[in-house]
């Protein structure tokens, strides 16, 4: 036991020059990037906010010790949580964005031409700010004059919305630890529910399926007695997410009936191109491997 304690001391938890990502979420492994520059450093009334130059993903913005994007790979992320509901129903128009203060969800809810409004509430400004600042490519799109931010509690804010408002809501939060914690609860589901229009659709990002089956498990049973029309998890690759892979939870409330896995519109790409999502990898993503498909179909 002593030998133990000691060997682990000599081993320095963070190499020098690199950033690694120590979690209780993820016990026993930490991804680490080479760090060229500390770029910001910032304490919110909700967390710390970091954002470095890395060697090979470009800027990374890190909130509370935990890599949310880098300019190198949140295309995987933003254009998969956001075309796989919004091309699954036709003629979206109203468009709701909890978290996601970066702004690049809203960068890809605005390819969608047939949308008018895009509401979203993010609770802390600063994230807002550092992303206008560092990242442009991302925070372009608050750029969009159909965007209204609100900046407050996601929580909150849907209770206040009124019965049937939204035709798409995009749930792009933290992990369950901090201030996020409420989005993944039963509560919260039921507000976005209610918030949604008959045959209305979420996606809620839904952690990894290698480090977080327990957290899947409890939203896809909650989801399973509120959404009642059908309730469906997808997953895509992000190689600075904690495993390399995240996922999605898909539904939709009851009314027209939303067949996830066969997109029913295309992204016009003429003035800007994708560079993750197109329609065999929208099908793809709801492929499950079996570990995963037994606990997810059996709830
Ligand atoms: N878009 C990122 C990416 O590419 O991976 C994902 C993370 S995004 C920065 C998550 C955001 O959710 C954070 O800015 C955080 O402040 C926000 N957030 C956490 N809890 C919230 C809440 N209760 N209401 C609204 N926003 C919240």
């Amino acid at each position: 036991e002593g030998a133990n304690s000691n060997n682990n001391n000599n081993i320095s938890s963070v190499i020098s020059g690199w950033f690694s990502e120590i979690s209780p979420m993820w016990p026993g492994e930490a991804h680490s990037l080479k760090v060229e520059e500390i770029l910001f450093q910032g304490k919110s009334e909700y967390q710390n906010v970091m954002v470095f130059q890395s060697a090979t993903y470009g800027k990374v913005l890190v909130l509370d010790g935990v890599i949310q994007l880098t300019e190198r790979d949140e295309c995987a992320y933003q254009e998969m949580i956001t075309h796989l509901p919004l091309c699954s129903i036709s003629n979206p128009k109203k468009v709701l964005v909890i978290g996601g203060g970066d702004g690049g969800v809203l960068r890809e809810v605005s390819r969608h031409s047939t949308v008018e409004q895009i509401d979203i509430c993010e609770i802390d400004k600063m994230v807002v700010d550092v992303s206008k600042q560092f990242f442009p490519e991302v925070a372009i799109g608050y750029e969009d004059p159909r965007v209204k931010l609100h900046i407050g509690d996601g929580v909150a804010f849907l209770k206040a919305v009124p019965e049937g408002t939204y035709d798409a809501v995009i749930v792009d939060s933290s992990d369950p630890i901090g201030p996020a914690q409420e989005l993944f609860e039963k509560p919260f589901f039921k507000s976005v529910s209610k918030a949604l229009r008959p045959g209305g659709v979420v996606c809620t990002q839904a952690e990894s399926i290698w480090l977080h089956m327990h957290i899947i498990e409890d939203i896809v049973a909650n989801c399973r007695q509120i959404f009642k029309g059908s309730v469906n998890y997808a997953w895509t690759t992000v190689p600075t997410y904690p495993s390399g892979v995240i996922g999605f939870m898909l539904c939709s409330t009851d009314g027209a009936p939303v067949d996830f896995k066969h997109p029913v519109s295309q992204i016009d790409e003429s003035a800007r191109p994708l560079k993750f999502y197109n329609p065999e990898i929208h099908t793809a993503a709801f492929c499950l491997p079996t570990f995963a498909k037994k606990v997810i179909e059996a709830k």
